[in-house]
């Protein structure tokens, strides 16, 4: 255990003046678990399930997530493994679960409302999830959560099919700040989970009422609209004060230039694609701490995605 802790200190990734910053990937099957370790992530911030259930005709059983799951884990020698369960609905059709058809599938049964809406279907990953071993190097994260009644429905769920399985010990459970309500409602959130992963993708669709999908919008849905990154930071002070940390799952993560804005606003973990990782943590080395949070106040008092990109590259014009 020492020697492993030892081989991986180079691994670690510290702001200039010392601030830990953990760069972890986002994983979309078993085989990207690999490349990610290879460029250097230090866990997986993200990884997708939905790769069990696309194309095909039924539910993957409980025994056939586990071992997926168990190989991801394994692939990742012990580093921390956050599955998101299954964020079906919208743009991910599966005619399996027999949602209804929807004029309005981006706000209709998505994410958590259809683990809800089928109880079964989310009870049984919870179930894999679980019998990951070893216990806790995994951790549970919940899509498009917008109100804090879906947030226990999930938490109690998780209890009980945790004493099903005998298991006392907790498990970490994190809600993905994605919709605007969860980031306005932040500080109620923080109190009832371990952690939050901003997914800045629906967090910009929702917030700017721009489809990320629509190629006549592609150019304006920017992450880096203040009024996204006001919703980050007011996520980010909530989980602080609450002693929780917050991670960014989106692709604004994947973005270099990003990084000092989002460590001056508090977040502790940048989750980005699995080619990125090495640029990323080279930007997060380069950084202070203060030179961060200056940078992220100048940002959120910009009038605009546009006055936020000038204000990064007159400071980082090489980027
Ligand atoms: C996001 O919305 O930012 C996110 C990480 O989830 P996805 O892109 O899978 O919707
Ligand atoms: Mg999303």
């Amino acid at each position: 255990r020492l020697a492993l802790a030892k081989s991986r200190a180079a691994e670690d990734c510290h702001t200039a003046c010392g601030r830990r910053i953990e760069v972890v990937a986002n994983l979309a099957s078993p085989a990207d678990a690999l490349l990610a370790v290879a460029n250097g992530a230090e866990g997986c911030g993200l990884l997708r399930s939905e790769f069990l259930f696309l194309n095909r005709d039924t539910a993957p059983s409980e025994e056939e997530q586990l071992a997926q799951y168990q190989t991801v884990a394994d692939s990742l020698e012990g580093r921390p493994l956050i599955i998101r369960t299954l964020d079906a609905g919208a743009d991910k059709v599966l005619p399996y679960l027999g949602l209804p058809r929807e004029t309005n599938p981006a706000l209709g049964l998505r994410g958590v409302r259809t683990g809800i809406w089928k109880p079964e279907t989310l009870r049984t990953q919870l179930r894999a999830i679980l019998r990951v071993q070893p216990y806790g190097q995994c951790r549970i994260m919940v899509p498009m959560v917008a109100t804090i009644d879906e947030l226990r429905t999930v938490r109690t769920m998780l209890d009980e099919e945790r004493r099903t399985l005998g298991q006392d010990k907790p498990i970490s459970l994190g809600v993905m700040v994605e919709v605007p309500s969860a980031a306005v409602m932040a500080d109620v959130f923080a109190k009832e989970c371990d952690f939050f992963s901003i997914g800045t993708n629906d967090l910009t669709q929702y917030t700017l009422a721009m489809d990320r999908m629509n190629p006549h919008l592609a150019k304006r849905v920017d992450a880096f609209d203040p009024a996204v990154l006001r919703l980050i930071a007011q996520a980010a002070a909530a989980a602080t004060a609450n002693g929780r940390w917050t991670g960014v799952c989106g692709g604004l993560a994947s973005i270099p230039l990003a990084a000092p804005v989002l460590i001056g606003l508090g977040v502790t973990e940048l989750s980005t694609t699995a080619a990125t990782v090495p640029e990323v943590k080279e930007m997060v080395r380069s950084l202070s701490l203060e030179r961060c949070q200056a940078v992220a106040r100048e940002a959120l008092s910009q009038e605009s995605a546009e006055a936020v990109h000038r204000l990064l590259s007159s400071y980082w014009p090489e980027v």
